[in-house]
């Protein structure tokens, strides 16, 4: 019997089967997690299981946190603030100090809602200020709340506290309560997995690692930022009604700068961009004090102790102990072999065939003019290059189409519709691709995620849609996957899909950008100086990749120094100089232009 495969479906079984141990190997170490959070209460005693409890209760808030400080890089310092108003919100309203008293449940229902909404409020200045000012005002946050729950006796009890929502059976035993949390726990750690492992997940790294990329891709930091803080403080108020429960009577004094410290240590410890990292770096926070009774008032202490050991020793943090992308081994003497055969199947669906037209734009920095009248009309199908000396504006050209700068005067068009300025993460959705003269790259993340961001804007999940991991979140990780490793085949990098893209060379970053900027299958593709620090055979393959591009209806605007790139591939040139068209027209009346050709090309 015959029952050989043709090769494509054997390829698709060794893909199957590659997927499905890289997705054991992640699950994996939750599993073991898992299972041993469900052994505890059998072989420990109730004292430990009241600590699983806290535990499970701290990873509760800080898988939240973990994706708005771990992720984002935003730092959260004062959450413990969320987690106070949470603890009160359940309390006062399950003890009917205002109103009817609230079933313990619906109470930490309010408490998430309320957190939901502090969350935001505390998260909203990141939007605003520096890392640093941001840090300091939710310091800020949290010691308001705890001086109001002081301060509002008759609400709260003020110092002598007020009684924790009592859950009802089987919840209110020491195992039916740890049972819960655990449960809990174990959710949370699953939706915060989806969004990880979502376009909304890259969106937050992209935002932490470099900015610029994020919005050249079409990432709108207000949005994404909003919806993180509003979960981070919704599971970070469920959470503090959970501890209200564990206390059983909670005082102002229980919500220590301590805890929050805790929390923001346990990210960091654990790593950043991890979810296993900081489940761990929060178990370990949680049970290293009370493993000897001693050392339970030198906890904020030995907290301290254990960041700068990590820092010092493995800066990555725990999640760098179980990081395979960062040890597996990479070929040498790689090459990049782009594969022109598949650009068309990229462009399965063309790209819109829209010109880039610039009106007499005009750019002062201060005093200088480094864009000075100029018209620039870059068409479908075309590759347009920008030559000048280093200073005469080309990136400066760039940005002001990408909508980075506002120029003084001018208008600018893009097809039939205008270009606004100053809202450079609009530009994906219109079809303006880019890459940077200095790769813009998440170093930490894989090759395959790097790509992936670019396609960003085709993303249908919603983001309450990609926490419950529905199918419409799936369908746009299966796709963006598929794309984002066509496009690397395309470039010639998929070997290295897997790879962290900081252990890539300079020139294979290049390619990597040109991968992300392929997944939109740009109308427009900005390309700034891709060819600098490419060897000859690199750089003659980059044009033969950009022209094949062009044919599938894309406006290439190709800014660059090597003379010969620029003369073997564009359609047309112009010679920037100080801000202003020095020449412009066919490369063959570029070259016969004799200011040009003593001052730039020196032939
Ligand atoms: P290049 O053609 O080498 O890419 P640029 O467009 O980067 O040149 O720069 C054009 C001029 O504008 C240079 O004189 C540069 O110093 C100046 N310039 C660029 N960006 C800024 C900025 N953000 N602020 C002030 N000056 C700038
Ligand atoms: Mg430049």
């Amino acid at each position: 019997m015959n029952t050989a495969l043709p090769p494509a479906e054997i390829g698709q079984i060794q893909n199957n089967g590659a997927a499905l141990v890289s997705s054991l190997r992640m699950i994996g170490p939750f599993v073991v997690v898992l299972a041993a959070a469900l052994v505890l209460p059998l072989v420990g005693n109730d004292y430990w299981t009241l600590i699983g409890t806290r535990a499970a209760i701290y990873w509760i808030l800080v898988s939240g946190l973990n994706l708005a400080v771990g992720f984002g890089g935003q730092l959260a310092i004062g959450f413990v603030a969320v987690l106070t108003l949470g603890a009160y919100v359940a309390s006062v309203l399950a003890a009917g100090t205002v109103g009817p008293a609230w079933p313990a449940f619906a109470a930490l229902g309010a408490a998430g809602l309320s957190g939901a909404i502090a969350g935001v409020i505390v998260g909203l200045p990141a939007l605003r200020l520096g890392s640093f000012y941001f840090a300091m005002t939710t310091l800020g946050f949290a010691t308001i709340v705890t001086q109001v729950a002081l301060a509002w006796g008759s609400v709260t009890g003020g110092g002598t506290g007020v009684a924790g929502p009592a859950l009802p059976a089987p919840f209110d035993t020491t195992l039916g309560f740890y049972g819960l949390c655990v449960v809990l726990a174990a959710l949370c750690t699953w939706m915060t997995a989806n969004v990880a492992h979502s376009r909304f997940g890259r969106a937050l790294i992209v935002i932490r690692d470099a900015d610029v990329a994020a919005e050249a891709v079409g990432v709108s930091k207000p949005a994404i930022l909003i919806s993180i803080f509003l979960f981070a403080g919704a599971v970070a108020g469920v959470a503090g009604g959970l501890f209200a429960s564990l206390q059983s009577y909670i005082t102002p004094d229980a919500f220590t700068f301590d805890l929050s410290i805790l929390f923001f240590i346990a990210i960091l410890v654990g790593g950043r961009s991890s979810i296993l990292g900081p489940l761990l770096g929060t178990i370990v926070l949680t049970v290293l004090p009370e493993l000897a009774a001693p050392l339970v008032a030198w906890s904020t202490f030995l907290y301290a102790v254990m960041l700068l050991v990590i820092v010092l020793t493995i800066p990555g943090g725990l999640a760098e102990l179980f990081d395979m992308l960062g040890r597996r081994p990479i070929a040498t003497g790689r090459i990049i072999a782009p594969r022109l055969d598949l650009v068309a199947a990229l462009f399965s669906k063309p790209p819109r065939r829209e010109a880039v037209n610039m009106r007499d734009i005009t750019l002062r920095f201060g005093a200088l003019r480094a864009i000075d009248g100029l018209d620039l009309q870059v068409r479908p199908g075309e590759v347009h290059g920008l030559i000048g000396p280093n200073g005469s504006g080309k990136t400066t050209t760039l940005n002001v189409i990408s909508g980075y700068y506002l120029p003084q005067e001018g208008s600018m068009m893009l097809g039939e519709a205008q270009l606004t300025a100053g809202v450079p993460h609009s530009r994906a959705a219109a079809g303006i691709a880019r890459t940077f003269q200095r790769p813009r790259i998440v170093g930490e993340a894989s090759v395959l995620q790097n790509v992936a961001l670019g396609g960003t804007v085709s993303g249908r999940a919603s983001f309450v849609e990609t926490l419950l991991g529905l199918s419409r979140h799936r369908a746009d990780e299966a796709r963006l996957r598929a794309d984002a490793l066509l496009a690397l085949r395309v470039v010639g990098l998929e070997s290295l899909a897997s790879i962290r893209a900081d252990r890539l060379q300079h020139s294979e970053l290049r390619f990597v950008e040109i991968a992300r900027a392929l997944m939109l299958r740009p109308a427009v593709l900005l390309l700034d100086e891709p060819a600098a620090g490419l060897a000859p055979n690199e750089i003659a393959r980059l044009g033969q990749l950009i022209k094949a591009v062009a044919q599938q209806g894309t406006g290439v605007l190709l800014v660059e120094h090597h003379a010969d790139l620029i003369f073997d591939i564009c359609d047309h040139v112009t010679v920037l100089n100080l801000g202003r068209i020095l020449a412009a027209g066919t490369p063959a009346d570029v070259r016969s232009h004799g200011e040009v050709v003593s001052a730039y090309l020196g032939v």
